[in-house]
């Protein structure tokens, strides 16, 4: 796990034997699994290091638990097989985790991967996020929000903000030429109850290909309407 640990050190995250071994155990579950199930194409040692979980840890340069709220509630939409939460999770064993996946095999995965990493408390959602956000334990319950990889911004809010206390934040992996994709979800952020708090660029060496962190404050309710009906918000984004 060295391009892990020298990747953290960077992040002001110094990496101890404990943690060190939970992402080794990751690590092998994840290519041992993914030879019987599509889980994910990364699967080289230093890519898994770097392109799942360093990436992942990223997400501690926009946001910290912080002393007033020692145990934050935090939910991973689209979580495929645990990215970013999973990593967060190892380094913030406080937080509450929820994952959610709309694929079976990939929360069969999460579930069986909880036990190996001894994280009984991490909890697994199979649903999607258009009928998930709908029910009353789930809906404006999070104070931090994370998705990598799920959607393009206007539909990503959609699926995530009304998961979202107000005063807590969404938090999206981004990477490539944005701006343009930020731009057309502003009146989705806007209607869902959002504000764009900053586009915070990832300054590390091992990622040249312009990634981002977009972090939306969540400022106000969601009205119950949103998310529209399974498959509305990739259709019809609210653009
Ligand atoms: N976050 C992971 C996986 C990204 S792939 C990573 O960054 O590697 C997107 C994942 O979102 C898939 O696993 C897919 O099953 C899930 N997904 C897509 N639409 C969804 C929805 N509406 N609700 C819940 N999960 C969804």
């Amino acid at each position: 796990m060295e391009k892990l640990k020298s990747g953290a050190a960077k992040l002001g995250l110094q990496l101890g034997e404990k943690e060190l071994a939970l992402f080794q155990t990751y690590y092998e579950e994840l290519t041992d699994w993914n030879q019987r199930m599509n889980l994910t194409s990364i699967t080289g040692y230093e890519a898994v290091q770097i392109n799942h979980f360093l990436d992942s840890l990223t997400v501690l340069s926009a946001w910290e638990p912080s002393v007033g709220n020692p145990k934050p509630e935090v939910i991973d939409i689209g979580t495929g097989a645990g990215v970013p939460g999973i990593p967060l999770k190892i380094i913030f064993p406080e937080i509450r985790l929820a994952l959610m996946d709309s694929t079976n095999k990939k929360t069969t995965f999460l579930n069986h991967l909880k036990q190996k990493l001894k994280m009984d408390d991490i909890k697994v959602i199979t649903g999607r996020a258009e009928e998930v956000a709908h029910r009353s334990p789930y809906r404006e319950r999070f104070d931090l929000v994370l998705t990598r990889a799920l959607a393009p911004m206007a539909t990503l809010v959609e699926l995530t903000l009304p998961f979202c206390k107000i005063g807590g934040k969404v938090i999206a992996h981004k990477k490539g030429n944005i701006a343009q994709e930020i731009e057309s979800a502003k009146k989705a952020i806007n209607v869902l109850g959002g504000k764009l708090e900053e586009v915070k660029p990832v300054d590390l060496p091992e990622f040249p290909d312009h990634r981002y962190l977009v972090v939306v404050d969540k400022i106000a309710p969601t009205h119950e309407q949103y998310p529209r009906r399974s498959g509305m918000p990739v259709k019809k984004p609210i653009i």
